[in-house]
């Protein structure tokens, strides 16, 4: 369907033509819908959390003799409760992203300082969970566009390997140079994900397993705001996986056009 508006228009000449002004409106409108849909989403996500807060602060007061009870009940409104932080702070970076557009002032970034920082902000989690994070590939290679954005994006993905990735296992971010892209590829050996999920997963809120996610302090966001910063840097992010085995999300970026970098060569992959 188009959504067609007429802007103006003009009285019939002789009374034969008739001038109208007519703009496509189709984009405006599904642009209302998608975020008339996440707005929905929003608050239903935003909902569940402080409701479980609220049932379990009932049952704190109703178990107050009951100190072992106490102690769990405290422990599932803690973690809603950073749950609903990691949720308000995704929230903020998605909105954030629509008006931060790197295009508007993009600033050479170095890809080592990227994926450093993406590992640091994984490195608790990987430690309590037991996974190894290796990092190796190309080094030197630049890309124009924003750190911060870039950091949130290669952070996501390490975070969902180690998330959806049992204990003893290992997780590797691999950088390599093709011809004038950047590779920045996260690989785990985690429960993969099956054929008809993968085209899904990169929408807002979807998840293969919701309580799963929820109970590893997922919001189904996480790759969509990785999708918009891809795009908003001019890349791609893609994804191959082999349930029971791993998954590989790999983030392709245009390379800085001044510095070429070093090749990555055969088996720089990791
Ligand atoms: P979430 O916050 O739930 O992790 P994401 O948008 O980051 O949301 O991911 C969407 C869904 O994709 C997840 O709920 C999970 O089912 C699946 N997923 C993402 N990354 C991985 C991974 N590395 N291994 C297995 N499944 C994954």
């Amino acid at each position: 369907t188009q959504f067609l508006h007429v802007l103006a228009r003009v009285a019939p000449l002789g009374d034969r033509l008739v001038l109208a002004l007519v703009e496509d409106r189709t984009h405006e409108i599904r642009v209302d819908e998608v975020r008339r849909d996440f707005v929905a989403n929003v608050s239903h996500e935003l909902k569940t959390p402080v409701g479980a807060m609220l049932l379990l602060a009932e049952a704190v007061q109703d178990a107050s003799d009951d100190p072992e009870a106490v102690r769990r009940f405290a422990e599932r409104m803690q973690q809603e409760g950073d749950r609903l932080t990691r949720l308000v702070q995704e929230i903020i970076d998605l909105s954030r992203l629509q008006y931060d557009d790197p295009v508007d002032s993009p600033d050479p970034v170095e890809i080592d300082e990227v994926v450093g920082a993406a590992l640091d902000r994984s490195r608790v989690d990987a430690e309590n969970r037991k996974i190894r994070l290796t990092s190796g590939g190309a080094e030197g290679l630049q890309v124009l566009g924003n750190e911060k954005q870039l950091i949130i994006a290669v952070g996501n993905l390490v975070e969902n390997a180690v998330r959806y990735s049992p204990e003893g296992t290992r997780v590797a971010v691999g950088v390599r140079q093709r011809d004038d892209l950047v590779e920045i590829s996260v690989t785990d050996q985690g429960q993969g994900i099956a054929e008809p999920e993968l085209e899904r997963i990169f929408e807002r809120f979807y998840r293969v397993d919701p309580a799963r996610s929820r109970e590893t302090g997922g919001t189904g966001l996480g790759l969509s705001i990785v999708k918009h910063i891809a795009a908003s840097h001019g890349g791609e992010v893609s994804v191959w996986s082999v349930r029971g085995a791993g998954s590989t999300f790999t983030l392709r970026l245009p390379l800085h056009p001044y510095r070429p970098g070093r090749p990555s060569g055969n088996g720089s992959q990791v």
